[in-house]
């Protein structure tokens, strides 16, 4: 058996994989193709082979069937068995990387423009993406999004439209804010929407200028090295500052954070206690008010100026993360994000029928563009089918994604989507006018 990778506890529970197909409905990547090679099972039955040794195909060809799984998680609900595949096709990435040099998701110019901490790269890549030409052949092979980014060579981008006061108040409760690279640098105003929210509420909000990517794109490129950087660099953001919680109103974040940070260090490590510290602190940005509330404060309400009928993608990092207990027919309708939807008075929830992956999956939609395209066709499909005047979401992959509606909606008017705490700062401040 070959050596595999130096961290800890690598997966075996592909041996509990017992063939049953269960997984393969739920998994966007098999519905788009009708391939195994596509599938949840496929590719821990791939995993298990190389790990005998006993692989037939080359390397390329297991690089592809990994590299297109979104990393959605479904399949890891559905299994009855327990198997952890999201985590297997993590390591099987990992051992790639060490064996290859081959990164997954997106190329190694645009992991070293998320990984650069003066965003100097970031901002020429996204400006020389806005020049129209470029950004007309782009189109073809990448997502574009609607809406200009913004970015700033300061440290944290958002800082520049929203001046962050890095010291805390007299308030009762203290938070650290975690915008994530998407929520600093291309949609600030998300960032600005979620310490408006909880500023309002009374809460106290840190926003430390040295954090940055949570670190997700690169752990699915399989570039571990830079995930546990990111991460201690996230860690020591944070330090020493007397916080009860850290928010994120990004869903992919909160995964990263959640799940991942404590998988790959090892208990052993130096690091390791401050990593699981810190990463049992962060909640997204839904799962806080409802912590707040259990504990007595009473969460704002707001009020629209117009009715508006919307429905809420549930993002697959918040949907199939552990499960609660709904209180109220929103909660039913999209979890925990229906406590602050059952908030906004003039907000009208319309249901969606299955609430299928958006096709973004972290940045599987820029090296995947088509086969992107045709799992977001299929989750336009049911948003048509709700006529919704918005979509809302909580995630900055999920926005990514369905804001590029290029090629999906044609003929028809393009359909706004928005964050749902963006909606909520909104109903606030209408409230006051
Ligand atoms: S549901 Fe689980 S046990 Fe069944 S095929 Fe998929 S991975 Fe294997
Ligand atoms: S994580 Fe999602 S895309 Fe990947 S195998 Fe599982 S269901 Fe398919």
């Amino acid at each position: 058996m070959k050596d595999r990778v130096k961290y800890k506890n690598i997966d075996k529970s592909y041996l509990d994989c017992v063939h049953c197909g269960k997984c393969l409905s739920g998994c966007p990547s098999y519905v788009a193709n009708l391939n195994e090679f596509y599938s949840p099972r496929g590719r821990v039955r791939l995993i298990l082979t190389d790990d005998a040794d006993k692989l037939p195909l080359r390397a390329p060809k297991v690089s592809e069937t990994m590299s297109s799984c979104l990393l959605c998680g479904r399949c890891v609900k559905i299994c009855p068995n327990g198997v952890k595949i999201d985590k297997l096709i993590i390591d099987e990435k990992i051992r790639l990387n060490e064996l290859t040099g081959h990164v997954f998701s997106i190329d190694k110019f645009a992991l070293k423009a998320l990984k650069n901490k003066r965003k100097v790269l970031l901002k020429s890549a996204l400006e020389i993406g806005n020049i129209p030409i470029i950004e007309k052949l782009s189109r073809r092979y990448a997502p574009k999004p609607e809406g200009k980014s913004f970015i700033s060579n300061k440290d944290l981008a958002f800082n520049a439209i929203f001046p962050i006061n890095e010291s805390l108040g007299k308030n009762v409760f203290k938070v650290g804010y975690f915008s994530g690279c998407v929520f600093n640098s291309i949609y600030p105003q998300i960032s600005v929407d979620t310490i408006i929210s909880l500023t309002q509420n009374g809460i106290d909000v840190f926003v430390p200028k040295t954090q940055g990517c949570c670190g997700l794109p690169f752990i699915s490129s399989g570039d571990i090295k830079s995930f546990r950087e990111l991460a201690l660099n996230n860690v020591r953001a944070f330090k020493d500052k007397e916080i009860h919680y850290i928010v994120t109103s990004c869903a992919s974040c909160a995964y990263s954070i959640n799940k991942l940070y404590p998988l790959y260090f090892n208990a052993n490590e130096d690091e390791y206690a401050e990593i699981k510290q810190f990463s049992e602190k962060l909640l997204n940005i839904w799962s806080f008010f409802k912590e707040l509330e259990k504990k007595g404060v009473n969460i704002k309400s707001g009020e629209l100026k117009k009715e508006t009928e919307v429905v809420f993608h549930a993002p697959c990092h918040l949907s199939n993360m552990p499960e609660f207990k709904p209180a109220s027919s929103n909660e039913n309708l999209i979890g925990e994000a229906g406590f602050i939807a059952d908030k906004i008075n003039g907000l009208k929830l319309k249901p969606l029928n299955h609430n299928y992956c958006c096709g973004n999956g972290g940045m599987f939609n820029i090296r995947h563009y088509n086969l992107s395209k045709k799992i977001t066709s299929r989750k336009f499909e049911e948003i048509k089918e709700a006529s919704p005047q918005e979509v809302l979401t909580s995630c900055s992959g999920c926005m990514f994604s369905l804001k590029d509606q290029k090629g999906i909606l044609e003929g028809s008017e393009r359909l706004p989507v928005r964050h749902l705490i963006s909606v909520y700062a909104q109903s606030l401040k209408e409230l006051k006018e």
